[in-house]
């Protein structure tokens, strides 16, 4: 079955140079963990994001200044759209739109009075800007929080229509939907609730998730779990890590659950046992590395990496490259070929070379 045959009908959401929702693919974002008051800093950090297959960054906005980095950001020849996050302060948001921003997240029920919403509404229609508004189990409305006793999935949902609402109110529809909870299952809750009552793409994530193992554990959880039902249009790995590591645990994630096209490179290593005779640990960290560095981690080929001849050579078949150990060696294996016996300090060299090869 095709992964766009299970996906949720949703409305189509353009950001800058590309669509979100319908058929589109599934986007991939990350934020920048820069000081968006330092330009040069903010704009290596999304170059190097854009490089590795970032789809969409947010930059936080929490200033007038910080807008002048949007500007700079345009001006320098930054291709991936760019999200500005702001918190209460409506003019900014005016202002970032007026800079040239290709989406705004905010919440329109925290910036004040209709006349500020409709503003808001009116700028972003004129200039086509989508709107996410982005709940979190952390910052429910009061009211809502109080009816429902805690941040259930439907209090999480109430709070979405709650502000979908206000932006509908002034005929704004240009809609993108988060729900994130720091506990996987509330979160897959929610939006499965949400998909089921709105046509808007939603983002997905799991918010405060931890560091890069628990962080990537609990997201493909969250992320991962919604996909399987064909929910999402958008998604963020959040990190207590660099934000590139968010790129490839959400690349790892679309591998997991088979999107075609989207998928990075799939690395299929066994768990090494008592016939292991190489450092398959190691190399499989050093391979995984490597091809980080060398920028080809978002081929998507399978590479099969096993630790000896009892499995590996069956594994590798399967896969476009690899390599099953023996004792300080390893044979190479290319579409399921056996091509030549390497040793094992050749492995990780050989690996990059044939991929760059393919
Ligand atoms: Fe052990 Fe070989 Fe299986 Fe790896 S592939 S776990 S070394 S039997």
């Amino acid at each position: 079955m095709k992964y766009n045959d299970i996906r949720r009908s949703t409305t189509e959401v353009k950001i800058g140079n590309i669509a979100i929702g319908g058929n589109n693919p599934i986007a991939i974002q990350s934020m920048t963990n820069t000081d968006t008051h330092d330009k040069a800093a903010t704009f290596e950090q999304i170059s190097s994001l854009e490089r590795i297959g970032c789809d969409i960054v947010r930059i936080t906005v929490p200033d007038r200044e910080a807008v002048d980095t949007i500007y700079y950001l345009k001006e320098k020849g930054i291709s991936i759209p760019i999200v500005a996050d702001i918190h209460f302060d409506y003019k900014i948001a005016l202002e970032s739109a007026a800079a040239g921003i290709d989406k705004i997240r905010i919440n329109p029920g925290n910036i004040g009075d209709d006349s500020r919403v409709h503003e808001i509404c009116k700028v972003c229609n004129q200039k086509n800007i989508p709107i996410r508004i982005g709940v979190n189990s952390g910052s429910l409305e009061k009211e809502i929080l109080a009816k429902h006793g805690a941040p259930t999935p439907e209090a999480l949902c109430e709070s979405a229509f709650y502000h979908a609402a206000l932006l509908e109110k002034f005929d704004f529809n240009n809609i993108v939907i988060s729900i994130k909870a720091s506990n996987p299952y509330n979160m897959i809750k929610a939006n499965r609730l949400l998909a089921s009552s709105c046509k808007y793409p939603l983002h997905l994530g799991v918010t405060e998730a931890g560091s890069k193992t628990m962080g990537s554990c609990k997201s493909a959880v969250g992320i991962g779990s919604l996909l399987c039902d064909g929910i999402g249009d958008t998604v963020r790995v959040s990190l207590t890590d660099s934000p590139l590591e968010e790129i490839y645990a959400a690349q790892n994630i679309f591998n997991a659950v088979g999107i075609e096209g989207q998928c990075g490179m799939d690395i299929v290593s066994c768990p090494t046992c008592g016939r292991t005779k190489i450092d398959l640990i190691s190399l499989v960290a050093d391979f995984e590395e490597k091809a980080k560095a060398e920028g080809i981690i978002n081929i998507p080929i399978k590479v099969a990496i096993m630790g000896c001849v009892v499995n590996g050579p069956g594994e590798a078949k399967e896969a476009d490259i690899g390599i099953a150990g023996g004792k300080g060696e390893a044979v190479l294996i290319k579409k399921g070929k056996i091509i030549e016996k390497i040793s094992e300090d050749s492995i990780v060299d050989r690996l990059i070379s044939e991929i760059k090869k393919l």
